[in-house]
């Protein structure tokens, strides 16, 4: 099999979709399936699908076009706060988007009316994490001007936290969303379809809240993908932390002094790299490199060391490892070690759904799509 590539067991994202997807439904909290991490794949997206989840959510217009392609049935949401150049293709790809500029909605509008259809918004509000999102005050004047305009309809109303600035969702933050939604519904007499309340950060939030407020939607892609909460990175009961795993390839197996020898200058990155001499090692080279994968987000499944990591070459001590050439060397991934394998063309998607051991619940209706 080729290497670099990422294999993906799709019945393990389809059983963490599908049981986040109960728990939160067990309080009135539907889920947005965010595919950014896998850059729209079509195989995962209908992995989510299978489980439940109707709505698809991708920061990229283009991953929402990969998706349709793809023949994927579900409505799509736009992520990241559209620029105004990508305004006419928001309005053709994405049924909803989140937003926090108004010029922008205003040509959301412009362009959905002459189109004679409606594209659904929900604004973005700020309240603390410092990256997107009106600030609180503003809020109700933007409601009021996107309730105006044709060819747009206020879905609702969201908040990202622990992104950017790190802030924790937490009692009080989310109340303030929560309130926030009432005032609008209140002052306006509308029923906002969308409270959306964070992101898979909101874990333990939930978990520990007595009571959700208004919040009725998620959106989550690190917890369906990485089985975990994003806050301490603690898996989450139940559900698989194994989805993928990253496979790279021995081209070079040799003892080989610890320490470089000759005058030390700049490496390939502009850095003066300082090594320890440890003596004489067993040292490989694997066929994997930082064009491929964010090498710092890897784990070695064998007892082995990454000491380093050029483009194309990731160096490890093997230790007492017998690492011949050839051999396939698996790793673990986190959230950036994902997101850049799936945005990699040199590494090869590789869908697996073969049944899985350890299933709790009955395996998702099957589905045949392996896009790449
Ligand atoms: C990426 C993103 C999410 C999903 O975050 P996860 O940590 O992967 O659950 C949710 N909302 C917005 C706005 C995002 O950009």
């Amino acid at each position: 099999m080729m290497t670099p590539r990422i294999e993906i067991d799709l019945k393990k994202i389809s059983h963490n979709a599908q049981n986040l997807r109960e728990l939160y439904a067990a309080r009135g909290i539907g889920l947005f399936g965010v595919t950014k991490a896998v850059c729209g794949n079509p195989a995962v997206a209908g992995a989510l699908v299978d489980a439940g989840i109707d709505t698809l959510a991708d920061s990229r217009v283009q991953n929402i076009v990969r998706m349709r392609q793809a023949g994927i049935e579900a409505n799509f949401v736009l992520l990241r706060s559209p620029g105004p150049s990508q305004a006419e293709s928001v309005v053709r790809e994405a049924d909803i988007s989140l937003n926090s500029e108004l010029s922008v909605v205003d040509l959301l509008s412009a362009i959905s009316t002459e189109k004679h259809t409606i594209h659904k918004i929900i604004l973005m509000v700020e309240l603390g994490d410092l990256r997107e999102g009106l600030m609180p005050t503003e809020l109700l004047r933007a409601a009021e001007r996107v309730q105006r305009k044709n060819g747009v309809l206020l879905a609702g109303i969201g908040t990202n936290l622990a992104c950017f600035g790190g802030v924790t969702p937490g009692k009080e933050n989310i109340e303030r969303l929560s309130s926030l939604a009432c005032e609008i519904e209140d002052k306006f007499g509308v029923k906002l379809e969308y409270v959306s309340g964070g992101n898979s950060a909101n874990y333990d939030w939930f978990t520990s809240t007595e009571d959700v407020g208004r919040v009725n939607n998620l959106r989550l892609g690190e917890s369906i993908y990485l089985g975990r909460e994003t806050l301490r990175r603690r898996p989450i009961p139940g559900l698989f932390t194994d989805a993928f795993k990253l496979v790279a390839e021995v081209i070079e197996s040799k003892v080989k002094p610890s320490k470089p020898y000759g005058e030390i200058c700049q490496d390939a990155f502009g850095n003066v790299p300082k090594f320890r001499d440890r003596g004489p090692m067993n040292r490989a080279l694997l066929g994997i490199g930082l064009q491929d994968v964010v090498v710092k987000g890897l784990t070695p499944r064998l007892d082995i060391e990454v000491i380093g990591a050029s483009s194309d070459h990731i160096i490890v001590d093997a230790r007492e490892e017998e690492l011949e050439v050839g051999k396939e060397i698996e790793f673990e991934l986190n959230y950036g070690a994902l997101l850049s394998a799936m945005t990699s063309p040199y590494v090869e998607k590789k869908t697996i759904d073969q049944p899985t051991f350890n299933m709790k619940n009955p395996c998702p209706r099957e589905r045949n799509l392996h896009g790449n």
